[in-house]
């Protein structure tokens, strides 16, 4: 899953995308306001973390932006502790969430996990299709009870799949949001990573449509 990431502290910024990537997110990183505006008008990411205060163009002005764009990504918005004034412009300007300057990783981590699960509809921690269950606090999956075991990449998949069970995902989808380097990516990887998943979760989970893509066919 791909997350966007507007800061200009270079010490925040490092350290959140370290702890995104650790919990399974490709991280975009931008600095300038104008670089951070470009890639989501641009790029798809499943969530934005926005900075206000950014050299260039400021937060707010990218958030609004992006919303006049018909960008509907959710955002969660990073404000000076203290400063009801900027949470009450950034949530008016379409943000999803907030959160004050310093915080806690964990919070970060939380936020973004809600704001993506209610931009797909799910009120829930834990994904469900049939007997499987993904429980996205920690990272786990079961199938009628019994833990399977996931590689970082595999369970990146499935969840995106979970997340978007209500439509076809292209194989095109899938390559941007599991792999963030071009030459990461070979043709035939969303293939191979999908027979994994069959051999782990059961052949008929997840469905294949020519020319549409896959989705996960369950009760
Ligand atoms: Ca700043």
């Amino acid at each position: 899953m791909r997350i966007l990431l507007v800061e200009d502290d270079m010490l925040i910024a490092r350290d959140v995308s370290l702890h995104l990537e650790r919990a399974g997110y490709l991280v975009e990183h931008a600095r300038m306001g104008e670089d951070g505006w470009f890639l989501g008008a641009e790029e798809e990411f499943a969530a934005a973390i926005l900075d206000l205060g950014l050299p260039g163009m400021d937060g707010l002005s990218i958030l609004r932006r992006w919303r006049g764009a018909e960008r509907t990504f959710p955002v969660l918005i990073l404000t000076a502790r203290g400063s009801w004034q900027e949470r009450v412009e950034g949530i008016d300007a379409g943000a999803d969430d907030y959160l004050p300057k310093p915080f806690q990783m964990a919070e970060l981590l939380a936020r973004l996990r809600a704001i993506v699960r209610r931009s797909h509809g799910q009120a829930s921690a834990v994904l469900a299709a049939g007997a499987l269950l993904l429980d996205t606090r920690a990272r786990t999956v079961t199938v009628e009870g019994l833990p399977i075991d996931l590689t970082p990449l595999e369970y990146r998949c499935l969840h995106h799949l979970m997340l978007n069970r209500d439509r076809h995902v292209t194989q095109l989808e899938l390559t941007e949001q599991l792999w963030a380097q071009d030459f990461e990516r070979e043709s035939n990887s969303v293939e191979v990573l999908i027979g994994r998943l069959r051999r782990k979760l059961g052949r008929d989970l997840i469905a294949t449509k020519r020319g549409f893509g896959y989705r996960i066919d369950a009760e």
